[in-house]
C-alpha cells in the first residue's frame, strides 16, 4: 500500500526551513500532503489560498508532494487522506515539549498514525515563518529564508508601511 505523510502546519508564509522538511519527507514517503490548518489561533498574514499557491510554486519540483488546507482535528484529516505518518519538524528544544504533548495526543486519538520528528537542517535551526514576517516588516531581505515568491509576496504586502 502507498505509504502516505502529512506535514501540517500554519505556513503563514512557507520557508525554506519547510520546504527542507516537505523535500525531505518526500524522499521517504510514497506521498506527502503538504496540509494547512485553517482554524489555527494564529490571524493570518497571508489567505489560505495565497499560502496554497505559494506551497505549490515551492514544491512544483516534487513530484510526489500535494497541497491542501483542512480544518478541525488533525487526526480526523489523516484518516481521511489514509495518511500513516505525521511529519514534524524540530528546531530548538523549545518545539520538543509542545510536539511531545501533541504527538501524545494525536497517539491516542489515532493509534494506528505515527508522527515522526524530522531535525531541521543546521542553516534553517533559528528560522521561523514569524520571525521572517517580523524581518520583512522593516524591509529586511530575506531572499536567503524563503522561496522567490514568499520573498515577492512580502515586498509586496509591507511595501505600503
Ligand atoms: P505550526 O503553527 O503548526 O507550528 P508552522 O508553519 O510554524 O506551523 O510549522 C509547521 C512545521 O514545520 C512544524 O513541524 C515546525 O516545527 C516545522 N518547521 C518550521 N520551521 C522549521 C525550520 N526552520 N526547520 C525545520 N522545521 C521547521
Amino acid at each position: 500500500m502507498k505509504k502516505i505523510a502529512i506535514c501540517s502546519g500554519s505556513f503563514d508564509p512557507i520557508t525554506k526551513g519547510h520546504v527542507d522538511i516537505i523535500s525531505r519527507a518526500a524522499d521517504v514517503f510514497d506521498a506527502v500532503v503538504v496540509a494547512i490548518l485553517t482554524n489555527s489561533k494564529k490571524e493570518p498574514l497571508f489567505s489560505v489560498e495565497e499560502r496554497q499557491a505559494q506551497i505549490h510554486e515551492a514544491t512544483q519540483s516534487l513530484a510526489n508532494v500535494e497541497v491542501d488546507a483542512f480544518e478541525g482535528l488533525l487526526m480526523t484529516y489523516a484518516r481521511e487522506k489514509q495518511a500513516s505518518a505525521i511529519i514534524r519538524g524540530l528546531r530548538a528544544v523549545s518545539d520538543f515539549e509542545y510536539e511531545m504533548q501533541v504527538a501524545a495526543m494525536n497517539k491516542h486519538i489515532a493509534p494506528e498514525i505515527e508522527t515522526f520528528f524530522m531535525m531541521t537542517n543546521n542553516a534553517y535551526s533559528y528560522l521561523s515563518s514569524s520571525i521572517v514576517k517580523e524581518a520583512a516588516k522593516y524591509q529586511t531581505n530575506v531572499d536567503d529564508l524563503v522561496p522567490p515568491g514568499v520573498s515577492k509576496a512580502l515586498r509586496e504586502k509591507f511595501a505600503d508601511q
